[in-house]
């Protein structure tokens, strides 16, 4: 389960809230299976009619001169003929203009495979020139495949920080917990100087927007001076007008980094998890 995608995994958890039973239901008292077990028989496919638009097919007579297509009419049991190349070990008929995005949404519509899948199961069963081509631009345009997919666009670039010139001039900070209680703390103020890497965690029973502020004014403003710039993430206390007003009268300047954007984080995080693994006794040394 670690290693499926979001989607598999919920589909597995949804899944196994069911015990299995196995039990044999004869077809004609399960009418949806049976049917659903027979879709070659519930096919739409129209075989004589594509044989009636082959005859007329000026694409089919240029793909005749290909040598790499072995083209052989096979009789259908209508009588008529069915052109269809047997180049492979797949017998794959020739699918004329005016079938193919009919075909499409038939092979497609039945699972919504992504565009490989797609292209292989088509490739394996029909044939015509621009094939991939078609069979790509349609599953990309297919609607139920773009209302149902989960696709993440939130890849940005790594992060653009300039270097600062000095110690204690760009300070990142963060919250973390709650963590196992030590003398009534169960929060952690990270503050992280971008220059030296020099890191605080600061100990807090709550999170409140004001006492995040006193507390980075307490301990880190009081021993190392203003910073010129703070960093945050969009913490609702970081965000507050508490810290809004420290940073004016301080004449810090805020700066907030975007959601997902690990890149600016991401000294933060190896610190912070150094204080996760860490655990709490050592926070409470520092109090
Ligand atoms: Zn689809």
């Amino acid at each position: 389960l670690d290693k499926a995608a979001p989607r598999q995994a919920r589909q597995l958890n949804y899944i196994s809230q069911f015990s299995t039973d196995i039990k044999y239901i004869k077809g004609e008292n399960n009418i949806v299976t049976d049917t659903l077990s027979r879709v070659t028989e519930v096919s739409s496919i129209d075989y004589d009619q594509i044989a009636d638009a082959q005859t007329q097919d000026e694409e089919l007579k240029s793909l005749q001169t290909i040598t790499s297509l072995n083209l052989k009419e096979y009789p259908l049991p209508s009588g008529k003929y069915l052109c269809c190349d047997t180049s492979t070990s797949k017998i794959r008929p020739y699918i004329p203009q005016a079938f193919r995005k009919q075909i499409f949404h038939h092979i497609h519509g039945l699972s919504h495979p992504g565009i490989k899948s797609t292209i292989k199961l088509m490739n394996s069963k029909f044939i015509w020139p621009s094939i991939k081509k078609d069979v790509q631009l349609w599953t990309r345009t297919c609607i139920p495949c773009q209302k149902a997919k989960i696709n993440r666009h939130t890849k940005t670039k790594l992060g653009e920080f300039e270097v600062p010139s000095g110690r204690f001039c760009v300070v990142h900070i963060d919250l973390i917990g709650p963590l196992p209680p030590s003398r009534g703390n169960i929060y952690c103020l990270t503050c992280i100087d971008r220059f030296s890497n020099w890191m605080e965690a600061i100990p807090l029973d709550n999170i409140s927007a004001d006492t995040v502020a006193r507390a980075f004014y307490s301990n880190w403003i009081a021993r190392f001076g203003t910073p010129h710039k703070l960093i945050t993430d969009r913490g609702t206390q970081f965000r507050s007008e508490t810290l809004q007003t420290l940073s004016k009268i301080c004449g810090i300047k805020l700066q907030h980094t975007t959601a997902y954007h690990r890149g600016g984080a991401r000294n933060f995080s190896t610190g912070r998890q150094d204080i996760s693994d860490g655990g709490a006794s050592e926070i409470s040394l520092m109090q």
